[in-house]
């Protein structure tokens, strides 16, 4: 096999054996993969020629950096995307923001691995609620960046936070979870350029032809810079099942500091004499609703 044939591409989406790609000019070929590439998803890298009638053979793939991996509806493995540099982990003032969820999505995010953003959208609403309710989301978004985590604000209705979102996504290949009615339909209308219509419209013919009951995930590209954003059907969170701890530590970095201090190098945090993390949730430097979290993410995990 000559490799100086081959050009690079991405999956940009897929059914059955019938891949959709993307080359380094941005424009879309369908072809298909020689058996020894094995099964590609969303998102794949790959390398691929002409051959003698024309048709796009993709002959390799390069190693991914990750792969998101979810059930179908009948409980089998699915892959959904691969290589995505980000997640943006978007919730709102309202529907009442959970931050529960959102950390929980983070342990995943750093499992994956890849970097997450947290996005709190419809600003425009802070001023519509209750000073209460307001307080909690503010104190909460503070305790997130004091702990290092990068949140953007973002409102659809007054424009706040959609220039910072557009940039910080420009060179990245992103997925957006969150739970319905956040406003990630929203936000990824507003962040996608209208240039990139004929594409869309070239995606949506392939996959109308996907026989398949569920849909793949499709990688919409920016046509400036290499980013993207991925629309993964069905993928809101995600759930993991074997929490690495080195995902928990991102995840809970003011526990994990604090566990440093802990008597027993195997301490649980739970009665232990000794402990530095119960202590500063005595202290009030640790929140106990965050090491709720951490305990119960923990038992899930190996
Ligand atoms: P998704 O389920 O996460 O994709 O959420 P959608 O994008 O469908 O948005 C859910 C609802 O929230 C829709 O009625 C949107 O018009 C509304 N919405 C989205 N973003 C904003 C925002 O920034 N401010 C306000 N006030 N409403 C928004
Ligand atoms: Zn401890």
């Amino acid at each position: 096999q000559d490799d100086t044939r081959l050009t690079p591409g991405i999956v940009v989406t897929h059914h059955g054996h019938d891949l959709l790609i993307e080359d380094a000019e941005h424009h879309l070929h369908r072809g298909r993969a020689r058996r020894t590439v094995g099964r590609l998803t969303t998102g794949d890298r790959i390398r691929w020629h002409r051959d003698e009638q024309d048709n796009v053979v993709i002959e390799q793939r390069e190693d991914r950096r990750n792969l998101l991996i979810r059930p179908d509806a009948y409980g089998k493995k699915k892959m959904m995307a691969a290589n995505i540099d980000q997640v943006l982990v978007v919730t709102s003032v309202l529907p009442w923001m959970n931050p529960d969820v959102v950390e929980r999505t983070l342990v995943a995010v750093f499992a994956l691995p890849a970097t997450p953003v947290i996005v709190l959208n419809k600003t425009d609403l802070l001023a519509e609620i209750g000073a209460a309710e307001r307080e909690r989301i503010e104190s909460t978004v503070a305790l997130w960046e004091s702990l290092g985590f990068e949140v953007i604000r973002t409102s659809v209705k007054s424009g706040e936070g959609i220039e910072t979102l557009r940039s910080r996504l420009h060179d990245q290949i992103t997925l957006a979870v969150g739970l319905s009615g956040v406003g990630k339909t929203s936000l990824s209308r507003e962040i996608t350029p209208s240039a990139d219509q004929a594409a869309i419209g070239e995606i949506s013919a392939f996959n109308r032809e996907g026989t398949h009951t569920t849909r793949a995930s499709t990688l919409y590209r920016f046509t400036d810079g290499e980013g993207g954003l991925i629309d993964a059907p069905g993928v809101r969170d995600f759930p993991v099942e074997d929490v690495p701890p080195s995902a928990l530590d991102d995840a809970f970095p003011e526990i994990h500091a604090a566990s440093a201090y802990c008597r027993f190098n195997d301490c649980r945090h739970v009665n232990e004499p000794g402990c530095a993390v119960r202590a500063g949730v005595a202290s009030g430097d640790i929140l106990e609703r965050r090491l709720a979290q951490y305990q119960a993410m923990r038992q899930t995990g190996s």
